[in-house]
């Protein structure tokens, strides 16, 4: 069974960090920069024909450790390891950060060498989407709630670039982390509808030593607001914390969500959301396993985070 789900197909099946053997980068390694999308498919045939498996990172650069840490995972998973570097102009709303995106490719071919990544894939917007472009990728359900009502069109974008992205690079296995828990969830359901014979794997977040998730976006925060985005983590440990105590409705849990995240400065609260980890609809009652999901913003930025809270 490929895709993120399990056997009994409830369940998103989320990776181990420990998949595999770690792998050293050989020093002195180079790393393979390919722009065009007629390159990279011919490239990834020839290694096909060779006998060696693909595993494709996509991103949209400037890569910080938690990019790194599913580079990490891809690499035990295949023998070859492509990252995907490419600021997606679909997934951005017309009043989003598409243009002031950050970017930067010295430090993000140093941190992909760094890491033993073999291909870099970063093509012109052009190569992507061609003149008469007109074709897109739209998972229904799942992209209802969450970031999916927040961001119109955002995750057809997403579903839409990646399948290229997998026609492109042609991996055998792509890594995509549940800090974005949502787009994990689409691009799973994406490939077990469109039957694509790839493994998704997932991975977990990574955190700065304070508990922020690492995040792109984090560049654009003053420090007054950095210290207001502490909420987010914060409010993930107020949650489970009262979950642990025996709460049983979710009403109560995002009150006191809410009200934490707005005690802070310059905060203000695009969603907070306790649903279901699969459907990702909004429950009432916590059972087993739910996910409370929150998008914040703090000033101009837009950040989330997630958690799946667990009853033990
Ligand atoms: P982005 O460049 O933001 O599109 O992210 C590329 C990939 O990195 C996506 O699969 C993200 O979910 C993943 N990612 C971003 N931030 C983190 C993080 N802090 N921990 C783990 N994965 C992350």
């Amino acid at each position: 069974m490929r895709g993120m789900l399990d056997e009994n197909h409830r369940r998103p099946r989320f990776p181990t960090r420990h998949e595999g053997a770690p792998v050293e980068p050989p020093e002195n390694a180079v790393v393979e920069i390919i722009e065009s999308v007629r390159e990279m498919q011919e490239r990834a045939d020839s290694l096909r024909s060779a006998g060696r498996t693909i595993a494709l990172v996509p991103t949209m650069g400037f890569l910080h450790e938690g990019h790194l840490e599913l580079m990490r995972v891809g690499k035990r998973l295949a023998d070859v390891l492509v990252v995907s570097i490419f600021v997606n102009p679909t997934q951005f709303g017309p009043s989003e950060d598409f243009q002031e995106y950050p970017r930067d490719t010295e430090g993000d071919l140093r941190k992909a060498r760094e890491v033993g990544v073999d291909i870099v894939f970063m093509p012109p917007v052009e190569e992507i989407y061609p003149e008469g472009f007109q074709t897109e990728v739209r998972v229904k359900d799942l992209t209802r709630s969450l970031c999916g009502a927040s961001r119109p069109g955002h995750f057809d974008g997403v579903a839409t670039v990646v399948a290229k992205l997998f026609h492109i690079a042609k991996p055998h296995v792509a890594v995509f982390g549940q800090k974005d828990y949502q787009q994990l969830s689409v691009i799973s359901r994406m490939v077990m509808d469109l039957n694509m014979d790839i493994r998704i794997v997932g991975a977990p977040t990574v955190r700065e030593p304070d508990g922020i998730a690492m995040s792109s976006r984090n560049n654009y925060l003053s420090p007054e607001e950095r210290t207001s985005a502490l909420c987010l983590k914060e409010s993930l440990d107020l949650a489970e914390s009262m979950l642990k105590k025996g709460e049983t409705s979710a009403a109560p849990v995002r009150k006191a969500v809410e009200a934490l995240i707005r005690s802070r400065e310059s905060t203000e609260i695009d969603y907070v959301s306790l649903c279901d980890p699969v459907t990702l609809e909004d429950t009432d009652t916590l059972g087993e396993e739910t996910l409370l999901a929150l998008a914040v913003r703090i000033g101009k930025t837009r950040l989330i985070d997630n958690r799946v809270l667990r009853k033990r």
